[in-house]
């Protein structure tokens, strides 16, 4: 397990989306691609760019449209949009922007239907093809599979319920199985062992984890999935984030903190810390609230000596 914790970790930007998806105030476009760069900037090289969705749903997704036209033209980077069916998989296409998109689908059959209204198996059915869309149309695709660690309606979700989910799911042909801890319930022994389950039932296919802090237990979450052989991770700057189905859903891990715990143990992200802390600064600015990221308060470590105040 320990050699684990040698290999990099590819961090999936998902501030404009899941980051943005919860805030009551709406975002502008500008801002938004203003965000996605500030990313790109600061090293990112897969970003949830947006989620194709009704937009009486999730009002701050109404552009996505707008900020697939807007993106930055960049071959290096992976443009992601998340997608919950048919009709949103093909509107993401259309833009001709999205290189790879996000299918979800969740544990539990109550959550299934509140989030997008058909039980948990119809869920792993529609993400499978999205997937097959997706390359039929020269891209690629991923699974995320919600609530993989609790659900908000049904509480404990079995563990062998998420393993045969990502199973079938393997067999359309996406490039990656996710765990999302939707709600934040996990702890890092649950983690550990769902992601080493996972990874077992999926060949070599990479399992990327997706982690929120409503319970403070995010960042052992992260280290207990890099552990199992988890190797990238969603993250959102500044730690914005929720699920506009998900009663009481905090933010994400924030980027800041995910790499600044990974960069000091040796583990190389390719992001830049003071990079994140100054997107971090102009995103509460827009937001006008502060943001919940622990390092952008305070900073990295060590500090460089004409920085330092603090005071002993
Ligand atoms: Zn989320």
């Amino acid at each position: 397990m320990d050699e684990m914790y040698t290999l990099p970790i590819e961090i999936v930007e998902v501030s404009p989306r899941d980051g943005l998806q919860n805030e009551p105030t709406q975002i502008s476009t500008n801002d938004k691609i203003s965000l996605i760069e500030g990313a790109i900037e600061a090293g990112v090289r897969r970003i949830e760019v947006t989620s194709f969705v009704n937009p009486r749903a999730v009002p701050q997704m109404a552009d996505a449209d707008d900020v697939c036209a807007r993106l930055p033209e960049r071959g290096d980077v992976t443009y992601i949009g998340l997608v919950m069916n048919q009709r949103g998989a093909d509107r993401a296409l259309a833009t001709g922007r999205i290189d790879q998109l996000g299918a979800v689908c969740v544990s539990t059959d109550t959550f299934a239907m509140a989030n997008q209204g058909q039980t948990s198996d119809g869920s792993v059915q529609a993400a499978k093809s999205i997937i097959e869309s997706a390359k039929s149309a020269g891209k690629t695709a991923q699974a995320t599979i919600a609530a993989s660690f609790g659900c908000p309606f049904e509480g404990e979700v079995a563990e062998d319920r998420v393993v045969a989910m990502a199973k079938e799911l393997v067999k359309s042909g996406p490039v990656e199985i996710a765990l999302a801890d939707t709600i934040g319930v996990g702890n890092p022994a649950h983690v550990a062992r769902l992601v080493s389950k996972v990874k077992d039932v999926i060949g070599s296919l990479p399992v990327r984890v997706h982690f929120h802090n409503t319970r403070g237990t995010g960042l052992a979450n992260v280290w207990a999935a890099i552990g199992a052989g988890a190797s990238s991770v969603d993250a959102s700057i500044g730690g914005l984030g929720g699920c506009p189905f998900a009663p009481g859903a905090a933010g994400n891990v924030a980027t800041e903190d995910v790499v600044y715990m990974l960069e000091r143990a040796q583990i190389a992200t390719g992001l830049d810390l003071n990079s994140l802390i100054q997107t971090n600064a102009w995103l509460g600015k827009i937001m006008q609230k502060e943001l919940p990221a622990m390092v952008a308060k305070s900073g990295g470590f060590p500090v460089p000596s004409n920085q330092n105040k603090e005071v002993a």
